[in-house]
Formats: C-alpha cells, sequence, structure tokens
C-alpha cells in the first residue's frame, strides 16, 4: 500500500520506523483519522479521480457531485481529519502553501474571473461528509446568500 506521500508530522519518525499496517495501526487511535476515508482512497490511487493538479503534498480534482459548474477539491495528502487538525499539525510552511496552491487552482480553473467561493465544511453542524481536511472551490454560477438558512438568522 502506497503511504510514502501519506504521511503526518506527528507521526513522521513513526512513520519512518515502523511498516505500513504497524505505522496505521498507530496512527487510528492519537489521530482519530480514518484512514480507508474516500479521500485517502484517492490520494492513495485506490478510487480515481478527475485530477486537476498534483504534487507531492496536495491533490486537486474534480468534486464527483457538482454543486456548481465549476467545483474542484483541494486537499493536503497527509492525515488530517479537518481544518483544525490540519492548522494545528501541519508545518507552518506546508500550510502556507496549501493555501496558494488553492488560490492558484482557482486561477487555473478561471474561477477568479467572475467570483468564486471558498468552502471547509467541518463536523456535523457543517455536513462534512468526508472526514479528510478538504477546501471547495465554487465557481461558474451566482451563489446567492452565504448559507441556505441564513435569511432565518438576519
Ligand atoms: P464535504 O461535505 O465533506 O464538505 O464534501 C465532500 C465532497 O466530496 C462532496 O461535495 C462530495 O460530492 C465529494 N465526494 C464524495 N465522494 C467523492 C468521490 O468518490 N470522488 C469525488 N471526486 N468527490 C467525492
Amino acid at each position: 500500500m502506497a503511504l510514502k506521500n501519506f504521511h503526518s508530522p506527528r507521526n513522521q519518525s513513526a512513520e519512518d520506523n515502523l511498516g505500513c499496517n504497524e505505522y496505521l495501526n498507530l496512527a487510528k487511535t492519537p489521530m482519530t483519522y480514518d484512514f480507508n476515508n474516500i479521500f485517502a482512497k484517492i490520494i492513495r490511487g485506490e478510487i480515481q479521480a478527475k485530477k486537476i493538479y498534483e504534487d507531492e503534498n496536495i491533490l486537486a480534482f474534480h468534486d464527483i457531485s457538482k454543486a456548481a459548474p465549476t467545483h474542484a477539491l483541494v486537499i493536503p495528502k497527509g492525515a488530517f481529519k479537518n481544518f483544525p487538525d490540519f492548522v494545528a499539525n501541519e508545518t507552518p510552511e506546508k500550510i502556507s502553501n496549501f493555501f496558494k496552491k488553492v488560490s492558484e487552482i482557482a486561477t487555473l480553473l478561471a474561477a477568479d474571473k467572475s467570483g468564486f467561493r471558498l468552502i471547509s465544511n467541518i463536523g456535523s453542524d457543517a455536513h462534512q461528509t468526508v472526514p479528510h481536511f478538504h477546501v471547495h472551490i465554487l465557481a461558474g454560477k451566482k451563489m446567492g446568500p452565504l448559507i441556505s438558512s441564513d435569511n432565518q438568522l438576519r
């Protein structure tokens, strides 16, 4: 199983010194990261995705169920379950590089021409359905209000 691009700095030494299965078992408990989530499988190449951009740290691909004419997902290749996990546990350099790449990918998709929306859902209230940190890039239509029910609160 390819784990070489699938690291977390928290367990870098463990990853270096253990076999894949041992590392996965070790990593599951402290990180509560599900290595069988769909994006982990896409990173490992076990499930196909329409890729937009890939390097050793980042993967961008088209969402399988578009919510807008342009709907891309950008993910780090490390084992981070959500945004707080990513910013707390990834290196500053990789965090910075990730968000620069999100911007570059939006430009690559021409999403910056007439505006786009970035979304990162965290947890159940936000309806996060895949427990691997990701940013949605949505563009190509008038997006409407911030969230569907926001008129009820303003
Ligand atoms: P969330 O609801 O967690 O913020 O977003 C997860 C996104 O992943 C959804 O927009 C969903 O359509 C997308 N998604 C789920 N499974 C797959 C898949 O197998 N391939 C791709 N490309 N996108 C997926």
